[in-house]
């Protein structure tokens, strides 16, 4: 097939990119390179199957002329990280639902399917664990920056669904806080990026809040495996819960790292004021019920967060003076 990956130089996006083309398909990425990097494509990028492009989903004539050329549209392109939503609401609203909106109007005339990459920050704050794809979402006041991520990427599925209403083939994925080898620290924030990076530099690791509140870490093999299994047409028009049903407080999550890390570096705890400025709500705690995935797309996550973790800290022993 002829695949457009939107935001294909990202994090994610790239790890799609090279398993597209393992997998025989051909592939346009396009991406603007604000957070993307070119030499994570670096394995693709010669290769005859693959086309490289230098610019944003918010180019309508460009992004047109690409969709065109494409049988399916991954659409990966975002603005994200928390440090984005609370420094930068603007950028993160036009350009998440300006960007969606681009990419499913101009696919919609062709019928082109679009896989759309979401978040399960959609949940927000909902205390009924865990998420099932028609959980609730509980968000707090506009007044307040942190949500607006979590209601841009909302819209977009919205708007996703509407263009399903009228005959696009659309699947939407939420994906569970993906690690792996390219997420870095600079571009990405997260919370594994920054420990790692801490833990390697022997600086401290800091926890914000007291550590209790946990996350389901899903590596980015079984991130890459669950977007993929939706080329499947017998899923279009559905939502799924992508990531590992596996616990981990961020206390835990640092404890392991300073280990694996072999690392000197004392693990801290700062209040989230100092983090994020005041009024910042965290989210406690966030599980996939992975029921659906299970039964529709037959998405199991198989790896451990340790090993993981070891893969993702031996690229970055291998990239970190790069970065
Ligand atoms: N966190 C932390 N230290 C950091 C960065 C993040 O303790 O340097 C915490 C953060 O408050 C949250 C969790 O780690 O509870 C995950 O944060 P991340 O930004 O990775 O993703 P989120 O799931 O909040 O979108």
């Amino acid at each position: 097939m002829k695949v457009l990956v939107t935001g294909g130089a990202g994090f994610i996006g790239s790890h799609i990119v090279k398993k597209l083309i393992e997998l025989n398909h051909t592939v346009i990425t396009l991406d603007d390179l604000s957070t993307g990097k070119k030499s994570f494509l670096s394995e693709v990028m010669n290769h005859p199957n693959h086309t490289f492009v230098n610019g944003s989903v918010l180019n309508r004539n460009l992004l047109e002329s690409l969709i065109d050329q494409c049988e399916l549209v991954f659409h990966l392109a975002a603005v994200l990280g928390v440090k984005n939503t609370v420094e930068n609401p603007l950028k993160v609203i036009e350009g998440n639902i300006d960007g969606t909106r681009n990419v499913l109007e101009l696919a919609y005339p062709k019928k082109i399917k679009v896989i759309f990459s979401s978040t399960s920050e959609v949940y927000g704050k909902n205390d009924q664990l865990p998420f099932s794809e028609n959980s609730s979402r509980v968000l707090g006041p506009t007044t307040t920056h942190r949500w607006c991520y979590a209601t841009a990427k909302a819209l977009d599925e919205h708007l996703c669904f509407a263009y399903a209403q009228k005959g696009l083939p659309v699947t939407v994925v939420r994906y569970f806080n993906a690690y792996g080898p390219r997420a870095t620290a600079t571009q990405y924030g997260g919370v594994i990026p920054k420990f790692i990076t801490s833990a390697l530099k022997g600086e401290p690791l800091t926890v914000y809040g007291d550590g209790t509140q946990s996350r389901c870490f899903t590596y980015i093999d079984d991130m890459v495996t669950g977007t993929l299994s939706c080329i499947d047409n017998q899923v279009n028009n559905e939502v799924f819960n992508i990531g590992k049903d596996q616990v981990l407080s961020i206390n835990e999550l640092a404890g392991k790292i300073k280990i694996l890390c072999n690392s000197p570096s004392p693990i801290i705890h700062i209040p989230y004021e100092i983090a994020y400025g005041n009024g910042y709500e965290d989210t406690q705690n966030r599980i996939p019920d992975l029921t659906k995935a299970n039964k529709l797309l037959n998405f199991y996550p198989s790896i451990d967060i340790e090993v993981g973790l070891r893969k993702t800290i031996a690229w970055y022993k291998e990239n970190l003076e790069k970065e």
